[in-house]
């Protein structure tokens, strides 16, 4: 077995090394990362510039590389040929910050394991309900021992393709975990607020602000499972067309003809 392993916060994130040295057991594992941090970057590929790999010194034994790309680009990289070896599985993470609900659609984590999925393979991605206050590869440690539970199931049953697991650890003692629970997306609810600021040269400028994230904690739904204590396995879709909405839209009667022309 041949695993690549990536993230969205850079190759020296302390979630990066944890997630790499707890797969080493299931195969050959192959690092590729993004040299800086593209968290919140969406499923964002480079084609206006060239990339540049660089070989990093990350674990013993497991070749370990840094891009200037994006982190689906750090996949597409391997795919497309910098990588020999074929690839049996992609896995990104570990995220130091939760990937629930509609962060989905944000997260390089994720987008990182939708591009392996887009390559055919297997691919998972795998996020810590934390603040992103651990610093070392330790505070890692539950959720990379859940990544090993979960990546040898993966390897050994079916799935579909372009199906993506979004895995979700509590930031807790393994032995505080109360259980693994599949689920299905919640409801986010975001607190972002645009602050305005002046330079020095007196011109606006604009962060976007405001308190973290919240969540309906709805049974059934990741943001449930975690705040029950448990591990959410989320199974993700890349085809996102809502077929049960045809025949509404179809109601709305939009038609070429009639219509009045500019
Ligand atoms: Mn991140």
């Amino acid at each position: 077995m041949h695993i690549l392993v990536t993230n969205d916060d850079g190759v020296y994130a302390p979630g990066l090394a944890a997630l790499a040295d707890s797969l080493r057991s299931l195969g050959d594992v192959t690092v590729i990362a993004p040299d800086r941090n593209w968290s919140i970057s969406g499923h964002a590929k480079t084609f206006n510039r060239p990339l540049r790999a660089q070989s990093v010194d990350l674990l013993q034994g497991v070749p370990c590389w840094s891009l200037d790309g994006s982190p689906a680009d750090c996949v597409a990289f391997a795919f497309l040929g910098f990588l020999k070896q074929d690839i049996d599985m992609v896995v990104s993470g570990i995220n130091p910050y939760p990937n629930v609900g509609s962060d989905i659609t944000y997260s390089g984590t994720d987008t990182a394991a939708f591009e392996g999925a887009l390559f055919g393979r297997k691919a998972l991605a795998f996020s810590l309900d934390s603040n992103g206050q651990h610093t070392t590869q330790d505070s890692y440690s539950t959720a990379a021992q859940i990544a090993r539970l979960v990546a040898a199931s993966t390897l050994s049953h079916d799935l579909p393709e372009r199906v993506v697991l979004n895995i979700n650890v509590p930031d807790r003692p393994f032995s505080e975990l109360k259980g693994i629970e599949i689920t299905r997306l919640g409801k986010r609810v975001y607190h972002d607020t645009l602050v305005e600021r002046m330079d020095p040269y007196n011109k606006p400028y604009y962060w976007f602000g405001g308190d973290p994230p919240s969540g309906i904690p709805e049974e059934g739904t990741d943001i449930g499972a975690l705040d029950s204590g448990k591990v959410s396995v989320c199974p993700l879709r890349l085809d996102m067309s809502a077929v049960d909405l045809h025949q509404n839209i179809q109601s709305w009667g939009i038609q070429l003809n009639g219509f009045q022309q500019d």
